[in-house]
Parts: C-alpha cells; structure tokens; sequence
C-alpha cells in the first residue's frame, strides 16, 4: 500500500516495533511528570539511536542516516503514536544547519548532536514576536571579536535537557543592521537565565521556559551562516518541521482510530456494543476516512520533496503549511471523537485518548498558527494560481 518499498518497509516496521516499546512507557510518564526513571530513558535513547532511528535527515556523510523525505516522515509517522513526549528520541537535529556550519560548529555542536551525544533548544519567539517573527526586539551587537547578545525570548522547548541554543536576533550594527542573525550559545554561558518555566497543557519532560539573555559574549565563530541568514533558515526549519508535524500527527490518529475501534468492539451499552451504533461508526468512518485523505496528502508532498528536479521552494512551502493546517486539524477532531467513544473513560489522565486530546492541541499553534498557515496558503494561491499547487 501506498507504493513504498521493501527498505521503507523495513525502516517503517523497526520504527513501529521501538514505539510499541515507548507505548509501555507512557502511563509511568504521565504519572511522574514526563518523566521516565533515568536507566529507562537513557537505555531508550541508546536504543533509538542503535536501530538507526535518529538523524534520518542528515546525510550519510555527516554520520546521518541519509533517508529520503519520505522515509523521515515514516520513522516520526511512527512516533506520532506515542504521548507524553516519549518518542522524542528519535531525534532529527538542524538539517539547515549541515551545508552552513563552519568547522567549529560542525565538530562542538552538530556532529555530537547527530551521535546522541548533545541536544539543542530553540529560542525565537519571544513575547510581542510569535505568529510574526519579523518582528523580533532580540539584539545581536558586534564587539571586536564577539556578539553580545541581549532578549527574552518565549516557550523555549528543551531548555531544561538541551546544552545549546539557537538564538535568533536584529543585529544593531553593520551593513545588516536591522535584519535577522541566528547564533548558536552553549546554554550555561554567563548572562543566560529562567525567568519561570510555566505548566503547559501537556504533561513533558521537556519544559518550555521564559529566558532571558543578558549581555550575553559568544565569540563570532557562533554567528551561523551570514549576518543576513537568519530569517532563511527559519523559513527552512519551518517547511521541515510542518511536514514532521504532519507526519507525527498521522500517527497520532492512526493510534486513536486503533484504540477507538478495539474499545468500542468491547464496550457494551445496553444489549449492543458500542461498535453496532450508528452513531459510533459515523465517528469511527470519519476519522478512518480523514486520516486516508491526510496520509496520501503527506506522503505526496514528501515524495514530491524527493523527487528531481525538486519541487520549487515556494510551492514546496505552500505544501507543507497545507500539510500542518490539514492534518493538524484532522487529528484534533480525531482526538476528540476518540473522547466521546470512551465516555467518561476518555476523561481520565490514565486514557490515550484524553492525553492526546491535551497534546494535540498545540500542533495547531505551534510551528504557525493554523490561521498563519492559511494566510500563507491563500497568499501563495493568489500569486501562484491552483494549478501550481494542487
Ligand atoms: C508548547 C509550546 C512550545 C513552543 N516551543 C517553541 C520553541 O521551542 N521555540 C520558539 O521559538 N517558539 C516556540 N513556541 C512558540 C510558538 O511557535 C508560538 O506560540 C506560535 O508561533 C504562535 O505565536 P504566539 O503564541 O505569540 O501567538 P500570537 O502571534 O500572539 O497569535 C495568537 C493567535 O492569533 C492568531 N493570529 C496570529 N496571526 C494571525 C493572522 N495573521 N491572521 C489571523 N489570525 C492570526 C492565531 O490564531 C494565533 O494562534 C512554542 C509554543 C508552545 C505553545
């Protein structure tokens, strides 16, 4: 089905079997605030690595895995089944980051990242500059050899595991005053603090804390790229992670499609099980149905991504904001049907259903908001025309 191969297959099938592993993992998780006893979750980050689960979007040459587009969203496909966070180890680092790093760069941050060995956060929106990241205050002021780097900068997924940080800010002097430069800063640097680290809907080991950066020296070896780049890789993070959110929430509905059906098969209300009322198939065919629509539209826009010559930037983009905006919003509604066929059982902490009902939910807000994505969509439409993009 779907025309994949015996390697996508095989790759496909090794990611299922390790998150059936993760799956076990989840209640314990959900109970102890994300987090799992330290030997469990270091031997599962072991483990992700050995089966060849991580860096699958960074060339064989680079230590990478080197898969194809479509084999990367097979692999977060599959951890888009687990909650809690817990298939986080199949960890992808900044695929931008490869073709620019300099030596430094590619020998401290990037090639342990991509051995398991180091983990980065990143740390862009901030509080007047989310959907609109053009409009960062965050400054990055040239000093001899150095930058000083100052701002408080929102949601900073991982900065309590991660080691370094991307750091996006408007330079204040230089021919590129006023446009956008990213750098790299290891996490302990002097200067950087939390302000809080708030509870968020989820329940993850990987907070999202408020931090601040004050006069903050990083030698100008940590610049990524060109002084005017910033705003380049951020459009490339973006198109990537909206086709790996596509991807991860396929997999979330396919779980639920799959703990729905087999609970309703079970539950008897009255003289008939659940699976026999109407109005449960009609959940239950409409949720089948949108996850069939959103994986042919991923795995198309993926294989499209593949293909050469490749797939304009532009069109590409368009694509996979249609992706995150489509099947973000199919597997909130999933997710929300899967609450009602449990009942009161969806309600309770202890359900699948209920925790992806909580964590879904932010896959329509980050990465762009849904109405972010349709902007986007319907500006590329009107300058592009529906031919070029359907
Ligand atoms: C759990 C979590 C983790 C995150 N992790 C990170 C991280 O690691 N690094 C990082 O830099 N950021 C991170 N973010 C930030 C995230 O990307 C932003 O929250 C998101 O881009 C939206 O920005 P905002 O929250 O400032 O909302 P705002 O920009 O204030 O927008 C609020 C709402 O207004 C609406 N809106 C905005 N623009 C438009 C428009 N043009 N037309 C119509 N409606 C519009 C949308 O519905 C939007 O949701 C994270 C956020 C969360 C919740």
């Amino acid at each position: 089905m779907y025309g994949l191969t015996p390697e996508d297959l095989e790759l496909q099938a090794r990611a299922r079997g390790f998150t059936d592993e993760l799956i076990a993992h989840e209640q314990y998780a959900e109970e102890h605030a994300g987090e799992l006893p330290a030997d469990v979750g270091h031997r599962l980050e072991a483990r992700a690595v050995e089966l060849g689960l991580t860096a699958t979007n960074i060339p064989a040459e680079l230590g990478g895995r080197g898969c194809t587009t479509l084999q990367q969203v097979l692999v977060q496909e599959q951890g888009g089944r687990v909650t809690n966070a817990l298939a986080w180890c199949l960890t992808t680092p900044p695929g931008w980051w490869a073709p620019v790093a300099n030596e430094h760069q590619r020998e401290t941050y990037l090639v342990p990242t991509i051995e398991g060995r180091r983990e980065g956060a990143y740390a862009i929106t901030e509080e007047y500059a989310g959907s609109d990241v053009s409009d960062l205050r965050s400054t990055a002021t040239r000093d001899g050899d150095e930058y000083v780097l100052n701002g408080e900068k929102w949601h900073v997924t991982s900065f309590n595991t991660c080691d370094h940080v991307f750091f996006q800010a408007v330079l204040t002097t230089g021919i590129h005053a006023g446009e956008q430069a990213m750098f790299v800063v290891d996490s302990d640097t002097p200067g950087i603090r939390v302000v809080r680290t708030p509870a968020y809907s989820h329940t993850f080991a990987h907070h999202h804390p408020i931090v601040a950066f004050e006069d903050v020296r990083v030698p100008a070896s940590h610049l990524i790229g060109s002084e005017e780049d910033g705003m380049s890789f951020v459009y490339e993070w973006f198109r990537y992670e909206r086709l790996m959110i596509g991807a991860r929430c396929l997999g979330a509905a396919e779980r639920l499609v799959d703990e729905m059906q087999a609970f309703a098969a079970q539950r008897r209300v009255g003289s008939e099980y659940l699976v026999d009322k109407q109005l449960v198939q009609g959940m239950l065919a409409d949720s089948l149905t949108e996850l069939f629509a959103a994986r042919a539209m991923v795995y198309e826009v993926a294989r499209s991504l593949d293909r050469q010559p490749a797939v304009d930037l532009k069109i590409a983009h368009a694509q996979c904001s249609m992706v995150k905006l489509y099947v973000s919003e199919m597997a909130g509604r999933v997710a929300d049907r899967a609450v009602q066929v449990f009942g009161g059982r969806g309600y309770m902490r202890e359900n699948v259903a209920e925790r992806f009902y909580r964590e879904l939910r932010v896959e329509r807000i980050w990465e762009g908001a849904s109405e972010v994505q349709r902007a986007i969509i319907a500006a590329q439409l009107a300058k592009r025309g529906r031919a070029a993009l359907v």
